[in-house]
């Protein structure tokens, strides 16, 4: 999370987050496992949908991902974010603990 920019960043499991390369339905317990799984999904949704609805940018990615790359999008977005809110900024706002005083 980086709250001064309002960016939020996950890395969901592929098994966990039923991934659409790597998801696999574990044989035992299958409608259990099906319904567990569901509902992580449909938890992620319901949170990205949460935080959009707060001004957040949701970035997600998959375990799989090239985290190198991940890191160059989080920083893009990261960047503009920062660009974004700094010249629209309220004056309610402050720096946040260790943010750069400019
Ligand atoms: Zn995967």
């Amino acid at each position: 999370m980086f709250t001064a920019a309002r960016l939020a960043v996950f890395v969901d499991g592929c098994f966990w987050h039923a991934c659409p390369d790597h998801a696999t339905q574990p044989a035992s317990n299958a409608a259990w496992w099906r319904e567990k799984l569901a509902t992580n999904v449909a938890r992620d949704r319901d949170t990205d949908a949460r935080l959009t609805a707060q001004g957040w940018e949701v970035l997600r990615f998959w375990e799989h991902a090239d985290m190198r790359a991940a890191a160059g999008l989080v920083e893009d977005a990261w960047r503009r974010r920062r660009a974004g809110l700094s010249s629209s900024g309220s004056p309610s706002t402050r720096p946040a603990p260790g943010e750069p005083a400019t």
